[in-house]
């Protein structure tokens, strides 16, 4: 044996050994399920449950624990939306409350795993998916307990232990969604500590979650800052990054629908979901009757935007995140505008090179900009997307339209004549995720995406044909 393989060796040891002294003492003291004062501590937890999980639990005993932490999250749908709200001082409780039932409802479980086999005069092969071990998932502010509830759901169905890293401004109520998965899946007779994060979540305990050998996947569900970061950690990386997702209203549309099913994907959660529609490309010929109708409905033209530009925007341009989730009578109100009574979404009608335009605003204040027709709706809708690759929209009854701009703008979610959130299963057919992993292209994430695929041989047996 060579001195490396030595090392190795005692390197190991003395992990293990760390591991055990530390969860004797960790049962005694922690009694905040899950969460830790260090990093360090947070990983060793989450790896030794892993082990633990990987070796004595079977796929319908995952499948238990998954039902147990869907029961126990059922019950608490309500107060995380509420907490969400009043801790991160965005959003809508009614809104987090249907976000985060989805979260509960429609993310899929271990049935998502499929077994793929090969058969012939040379045997039997059979490809499954494996569980990666420890994974460190970054979740944003605009969907804290959704996303943790998510991912713990699809990680887990996966075989894996999650080092949750919740956005500083959300972390109470991120700690509380942790604490309450970890209860039930210790009374389901699961093991301790699958879930796992820091009391003081910070960027800099991001970095170190990151960098720790036994984390093996990175999934960074935030703006492009973090997902760069996760991109060049040097791990395997899921990247689920902004969008600003345009909708194109044609003169084909059902005006009157469109009009409405606008104002409710981008009042939704006050616009906070990354798939919310953020500006209309409206063909000049139907653009007055759409504004007509949405104001008819829920939503208010700002004839002059140079007074909520003061307040949306800072001085140098960016966007001012004090309104970020903000409910649109409140924005109204900062920029000494008056609301009408039932308002859910503030229009302006603009051109182009608005900033409204160009940049996520994530907030209920939705550009309108008026297009020639509609090949120059696609081209600007395609500029806007800014190769995000997220969400579009089009309200359309004509099919060659619906298929070309679908073809065009190449995005991960695409949605005919519908509110955006029908993409995320709000509405609409298929399964629910908070985390969208355009950049990377996994799509809409579930237990597969969270696997490794694993091939196993058997020559000449097991074919009966
Ligand atoms: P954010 O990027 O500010 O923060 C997200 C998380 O990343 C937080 O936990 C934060 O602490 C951490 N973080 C931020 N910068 C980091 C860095 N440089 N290094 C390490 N960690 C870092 O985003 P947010 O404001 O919380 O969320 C809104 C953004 O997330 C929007 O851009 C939205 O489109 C996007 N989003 C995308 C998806 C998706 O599935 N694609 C889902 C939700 C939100």
């Amino acid at each position: 044996m060579n001195t490396e393989e030595l090392n190795e060796i005692v390197k190991e040891v003395l992990q293990e050994f760390n591991e055990q002294d530390y969860s004797s003492s960790q049962k005694e003291s922690d009694k905040e399920l899950g969460i830790y004062d260090s990093m360090e501590e947070a990983i060793t937890a989450a790896r030794r449950a892993q082990k633990e999980y990987q070796a004595n639990f079977s796929l319908q005993e995952r499948e238990t624990l998954i039902a147990a932490m869907r029961k126990e999250m059922g019950q608490h749908l309500e107060e995380l939306a509420q907490k969400a709200c009043e801790e991160s001082e965005m959003g809508r409780v009614a809104d987090k409350i249907i976000k985060n039932r989805m979260a509960v409802e429609k993310t899929p479980g271990t049935e998502d795993l499929k077994t793929e086999a090969y058969s012939g005069r040379d045997g039997l092969t059979v490809i499954e998916q494996a569980p990666f071990g420890v994974i460190c998932s970054i979740a944003p502010v605009t969907n804290p307990t959704e996303t943790i509830i998510c991912n713990a759901i699809g990680m887990l169905a996966a075989g894996n232990a999650v080092v949750f890293n919740p956005h500083p401004r959300a972390k109470n109520v991120s700690k509380l969604t942790i604490k309450l998965l970890n209860k039930a899946i210790v009374a389901a007779g699961g093991p301790s500590y699958l879930l796992t994060a820091v009391k003081e979540p910070t960027i800099q305990t991001v970095e170190s979650c990151m960098k720790d050998e036994r984390i093996i996947m990175v999934v960074a569900t935030g703006g492009p800052g973090v997902v760069k970061a996760a991109l060049s950690s040097g791990k395997k990386a899921i990247g689920a990054g902004a969008g600003n997702p345009p909708v194109i209203v044609d003169r084909t549309a059902d005006l009157k629908k469109a009009a409405v099913d606008i104002i409710k994907g981008a009042s939704f959660d006050n616009n906070l979901p990354c798939t919310s529609e953020k500006v209309i490309m409206a063909v000049k010929e139907i653009a007055d009757d759409l504004l007509k109708y949405m104001t008819e409905d829920k939503a208010q033209l700002v004839k002059d935007p140079a007074a909520l530009e003061k307040i949306v925007l800072n001085e140098d341009g960016s966007i001012n995140k004090d309104m970020v989730g903000k409910d649109a009578s409140y924005i109204m109100e900062q920029a000494g505008l008056k609301a009408k009574g039932n308002l859910r979404l503030i229009v302006v009608d603009v051109d182009f090179n608005h900033p409204f335009v160009q940049k996520e605003q994530l907030m209920p204040v939705i550009p309108l900009v008026r297009v020639e027709d509609f090949n120059t709706a696609v081209k600007l809708a395609v500029e806007v997307e800014h190769g995000n690759r997220h969400t579009a929209a089009i309200h359309s009854k004509n099919v060659d339209n619906l298929t070309c701009f679908a073809k065009k703008i190449e995005t991960t979610i695409y949605v005919k004549n519908a509110p955006s959130y029908a993409g995320i299963g709000v509405g609409g057919e298929g399964h629910a995720t908070f985390t969208i992993a355009g950049p990377t292209g996994e799509g809409l994430t579930s237990a597969r995406t969270f696997t490794r695929r694993r091939r196993c041989v058997l020559v000449d047996g097991f074919s009966i044909i």
